[in-house]
C-alpha cells in the first residue's frame, strides 16, 4: 500500500530519543508523512507556534518542557489530533492524557505500522467530525448498523433488540471508531453526570452488547477493552 496519492499530512514530532526519531522520520516519510522534529519541548512549542500541522507526536519525558505540559499548552489554541508516545515502563495515568486532550496514545516499542494506522485513525476521526454535528442518522461499522432515528440497530441482516442504555452506549462508541472512551466519559454520557449507581452496571452494558454483536464474546473485535481506561471501538475491524 502506498500513501503517494493522499494529501500530504505535516506531523510534528516531539522527542528526544535519537533511534527513535532517526526510525520514525525515515518511516514515516516512506508512509508519505512530512514530519517535522521537536527534540525538547520547548522546541516542540516553539515549531507549533510556527507552524501548520495536521497532527502531533508526542513524547511524554522531554527535556525543557514535559509532554504532559505541552499537550496542555498546545489544546489552549488548538484541537489538533494529538497522540501520546510513552515509554515502556514509564508510569502513564493513561486517563489524565485523554482529559487533558490527548486523542490517543501508543506505549513504545510499537510497530510502525501500529503506529501510522493511529494516526490515520485520529485524522479520519477528526475529518469526519464536522459530520457528527449533524447528526447522521445512520451508522455502519462493519458489519453493525444503527438507525439512530427509528433507535434499532442491526448486525448484517438481522436486528438486535437493545435497550435504551445499550443502544446509547453502542451509538457513542460507533461514534467515536478507534478511539478510547474513559469510564468516566462513557458514563457521565450515557447515565448523567449526577449517576451515583455502581460503575459495573457499564460493565454489565458492555457484556451484553458483546453477546449481541460480537461473533465471541470473550474475544471481542469491536468492543474492546483498554485496561484501566475504558473501551474502544475497534476501527481496524470494523471499516
Ligand atoms: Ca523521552
Amino acid at each position: 500500500m502506498t500513501a503517494s496519492r493522499q494529501p500530504t499530512v505535516r506531523v510534528l514530532l516531539v522527542e528526544d530519543e535519537e533511534s527513535f526519531i532517526d526510525a520514525l522520520s525515515v518511516g514515516l516519510a516512506r508512509e508519505g508523512f512530512d514530519v517535522t522534529t521537536a527534540r525538547d519541548g520547548a522546541e516542540g512549542s516553539a515549531s507549533f507556534a510556527n507552524g501548520q500541522f495536521d497532527i502531533v507526536l508526542l513524547d511524554l519525558m522531554l527535556p525543557k518542557m514535559s509532554g504532559l505540559d505541552l499537550c496542555r499548552e498546545i489544546r489552549q489554541t488548538s484541537d489538533v489530533p494529538i497522540i501520546i508516545v510513552s515509554a515502556k515502563g514509564e508510569e502513564v495515568d493513561m486517563v489524565l492524557l485523554l482529559e487533558i486532550g490527548a486523542d490517543d496514545y501508543v506505549t513504545k516499542p510499537y510497530r510502525l505500522r501500529e503506529l501510522v494506522a493511529r494516526m490515520r485513525a485520529v485524522l479520519r476521526r477528526r475529518e469526519h467530525a464536522g459530520d457528527l454535528d449533524e447528526e447522521e442518522s445512520t451508522i455502519q461499522r462493519g458489519p453493525v448498523r444503527l438507525e439512530v432515528d427509528a433507535r434499532r440497530c442491526f448486525v448484517g441482516t438481522e436486528e438486535i433488540k437493545l435497550r435504551k442504555k445499550e443502544f446509547a452506549l453502542l451509538r457513542l462508541l460507533m461514534e467515536n471508531p478507534g478511539r478510547v472512551l474513559t469510564r468516566e466519559v462513557l458514563i457521565d454520557r450515557v447515565w448523567g453526570h449526577d449517576y451515583v449507581g455502581d460503575t459495573k452496571t457499564l460493565d454489565v452494558h458492555i457484556k451484553r452488547l458483546r453477546g449481541l454483536i460480537e461473533d465471541e464474546p470473550k474475544k471481542p473485535q469491536y468492543i474492546t477493552t483498554v485496561r484501566g481506561v475504558g473501551y474502544r471501538f475497534e476501527v481496524s475491524r470494523a471499516d
